[in-house]
């Protein structure tokens, strides 16, 4: 089938309601600046799942890095996404401007510059992120150790998707089949969402970024409905078993644990914390377990677990806007109210 009969095909289904996931937030960027949603028949819904790293990282993250941030000889270095996203109190933009020192950077290996330069201070880095970006900081543990350097920290709010994802299924937000996270799957392999589909008989579709790419996992997961299974439609970048590289090295300083997410809670071993002998690297990531939101009005939770569209948001376009983000998925690029407000995506 080409890519005009599937389009054609999404475009009058005139079969049962049906609802698919795309999980990681780069699907939903893409998707919503493609504009998939406005070629679906109305019986396919897609919804936006909690796979932008930004949008899951709770409250109490924020406000160490903000605590952090204002301690002596300390200084906070992370990406730009972070700055905005309000913390219980503020968001580091507000600490930084209250003398907070906080440093942006465009890759984390930048911070073994700043920690040479400045022997006296303790750079601590926010490390939030998915199976895609803990090898990076695997990475930077090795050369902060081959340089001898004894003021760098890890502020780690790492996370594992598919323990996220079956905690998803088990709230019952009758969710068809899941567009598969692509990135996240270059590293676990397409196999690492076997046993969720086998156990909640839903399909998964591992797909690449492009439109047609979308289309065609889209109209995967139509065929494939009620069938647990997995299909690997982004052959180009994921294997069956994944980087085993990567794991090896992400497993050498990382041990699992239970993490908590902003809108689902705690789950069990659905993250990765430094292990005990790397603890001196480590700025205080185990003790971050609440998720005290600022404004409660702020939907993101549901928004997150798909339970509700950004524009039910009663705050969306009005209240919070990226100027004014009131929550963390209008803050980040990946982020699902983010992308509906600028891509004017309504479904
Ligand atoms: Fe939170 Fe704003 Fe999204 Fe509403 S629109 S859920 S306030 S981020």
């Amino acid at each position: 089938m080409d890519i005009k009969d599937i389009t054609e095909f999404l475009r009058t289904y005139d079969g049962e309601n049906l609802s698919f996931m795309e999980v990681c937030g780069t699907h939903t960027a893409a998707i919503s600046e493609s504009g998939i949603p406005s070629l679906l028949s109305d019986k396919i819904r897609l919804i936006s799942g909690p796979g932008c790293p930004v949008c899951v990282t709770v409250a109490d993250y924020i406000d160490r890095l903000c605590e952090l941030a204002l301690m002596e000889n300390t200084c906070v270095v992370t990406f730009g996404d972070l700055i905005r996203v309000p913390g219980s109190e503020s968001a580091l933009q507000e600490t930084k401007s209250k003398g907070g020192r906080i440093q942006m950077v465009y890759s984390p290996f930048e911070i073994i510059d700043l920690a040479k330069q400045d022997e006296n201070t303790m750079f601590v880095f926010a490390a939030v992120g998915f199976e895609t970006t803990t090898p990076i900081y695997a990475v930077l543990l090795e050369k902060i150790m081959e340089n001898h350097i004894q003021n760098i920290q890890l502020l780690t709010a790492l996370k594992t998707m598919p323990a996220a994802i079956d905690a998803l299924c088990q709230m019952d937000g009758k969710i068809d089949g899941f567009i598969a996270p692509g990135h996240v799957s270059v590293i676990t392999g397409a196999n690492a969402f076997k046993p969720l589909a086998e156990k909640y008989d839903l399909p998964f579709v591992v797909s690449g970024f492009q439109a047609q790419e979308l289309l065609a996992s889209i109209y995967a997961l139509v065929k494939l409905r009620g069938q647990g299974k997995v299909l690997n439609l982004y052959k180009s970048a994921v294997t069956e078993s994944g980087n085993e590289k990567a794991k090896h090295l992400v497993n050498k300083y990382f041990e699992p644990c239970d993490a908590v997410w902003r809108g689902i809670g705690k789950i069990k071993h659905s993250g990765m914390a430094l292990k005990e002998e790397y603890s001196r690297y480590d700025a205080g990531s185990r003790a971050l377990v609440n998720d005290h939101v600022r404004n409660k009005k702020c939907r993101c939770g549901e928004v997150i677990t798909g339970f509700v569209s950004p524009c039910e948001c009663p705050l969306f376009a009005k209240a919070c806007t990226p100027e004014n983000p009131q929550g963390a998925c209008m803050v980040s690029n990946e982020g699902s109210c983010f992308h509906y407000y600028i891509n004017n995506r309504g479904q």
